[in-house]
């Protein structure tokens, strides 16, 4: 492999060299069931027709005219993407193109708009151990993990971490003299797939409220219909049993199926208090990504789209809980986000997906993450068929 990269990644011995549907084929022509998405990225499989069809409609157009303007195709996007998301009670939208910088968006947003409200001093910002949101120097001091917290300090001031389903840290961490707001990875991904509890994710709206500290949720890897609703959060309810209204949600990795993007919404309360010149993306919105997110939004909002995600997550639950191996010691699984934990190292499992050889003459690989050390994280696209979620799951079973 080429030396010219930075040395940054731990990276599988494969490279590919085209995909369809649920498949990579590597430029030795061996086939490859996905089952990650590229992170959860790649929702609708690879060479999506409808998708290929709008970024090369779009890239014939133009690709990009800086935010100076409007686009017909940004501005469907952004309508689309809000109505998508009005029920959580999302009103607007400000897109960039990561995660990490959706999550410095909300940061930025949560901090000006109780310093407008409420007065300097009230900057804190809390969220969860073992959360992940992003790499950036203040996305880092976000991230509550502290071996992120090591080499490149000093980080951004104002975040303070706790451990999940702790109402009572919650409570206690929330002051309303000193906090702005509360970001939340409600189903953890970098992690292992980690959701918070009904129970835990409703008080935090309660408290929330009661105290204008603004709820905001990321989304980046949980949100687009990976979890069987549109947005995780829809899963989740308040005290009074009606969904969550966070303040703010980001997303990024599925939103454009595979085109770089990264968005922050906002509900009624948060929703303005960006102004002109407070805040900004060269690249933010751009019209590629804007036509690859009309077709993901417009296949995956469909609701019986959203069902079948859920029924295929449940069948790869019930199927590696039917094979009884004492190696799988738990699953955890929403939709078609499932974290499961094994008894040996899960990277050595990895490579058997890439390396294990099917039949002589028909060699099939499979591609999995792993979170941690001992847990395997899937993330299978969402077009992924049942006869391939079998064949998947004995390629996976034989790696164990
Ligand atoms: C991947 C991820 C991020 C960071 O997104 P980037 O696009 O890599 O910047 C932030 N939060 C969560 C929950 C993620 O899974």
């Amino acid at each position: 492999m080429s030396d010219v990269f930075m040395n940054t990644y731990h990276r599988l011995p494969v490279t590919f060299a085209k995909g369809e549907g649920a498949w990579l084929t590597d430029v030795n022509g061996k086939k490859y069931l996905d089952f990650c998405s590229g992170i959860a990225v790649n929702c609708l499989g690879h060479n999506y027709p409808p998708l290929v069809k709008a970024i090369s409609e779009q890239a014939a157009k133009f690709n990009h005219i800086c935010n100076y303007y409007m686009s017909d195709i940004s501005e469907a996007f952004a309508e689309k993407l809000v109505a998508a998301c009005a029920g959580a009670g999302m009103r607007k939208v400000f897109l960039g193109n990561s995660g990490a910088e959706a999550n410095e968006g909300a940061c930025k947003i949560a901090r000006k708009y109780s310093l407008v409200k409420h007065g300097p001093g009230r900057h804190q910002i809390v969220t969860l151990r073992g959360s992940f949101h992003g790499r950036t120097i203040t996305t880092l001091a976000a991230t509550g993990q502290d071996v992120f917290h090591k080499d490149f300090g000093p980080f951004t001031e104002g975040f303070s971490y706790i451990p999940g389903g702790d109402i009572a840290a919650l409570d206690n961490a929330l002051d309303p003299n000193t906090t702005a707001g509360f970001l939340l990875e409600a189903i953890q991904g970098e992690s292992g797939i980690r959701p918070q509890s009904k129970e835990y994710v409703a008080a935090a709206a309660k408290l929330c409220a009661e105290r204008d500290i603004l709820l905001m949720f990321d989304e980046v890897q949980a949100g687009v219909g990976r979890t069987g609703t549109f947005l995780a959060c829809e899963a989740y309810h308040d005290e009074h049993g009606l969904g969550i209204k966070p303040d703010v949600v980001t997303l990024a990795k599925g939103l454009c199926g595979g085109i770089p993007v990264g968005a922050v919404l906002a509900g009624e309360k948060a929703m303005d208090v960006f102004q002109i010149s407070d805040h900004g993306s060269t690249f933010g919105g751009n019209p590629l990504a804007a036509a690859a997110g009309i077709v993901v939004l417009d296949t995956v909002t469909k609701p019986d789209f959203l069902k079948e995600i859920a029924r295929k997550g449940a069948k790869f639950e019930s199927t590696i809980k039917g094979w009884k191996d004492p190696k799988v010691k738990e699953i955890r699984a929403r939709g078609l986000m499932l974290g499961v934990d094994i008894t040996e190292e899960a990277w050595p499992v990895l490579e058997k997906g890439i390396s294990r050889v099917y039949s002589e003459k028909d060699a099939h690989g499979l591609l999995l993450l792993s979170a941690g050390k001992n847990t395997l994280r899937l993330l299978p696209p969402y077009i992924i068929s049942d006869a391939e979620i079998e064949q998947g799951l004995e390629i996976l079973k034989s790696c164990l």
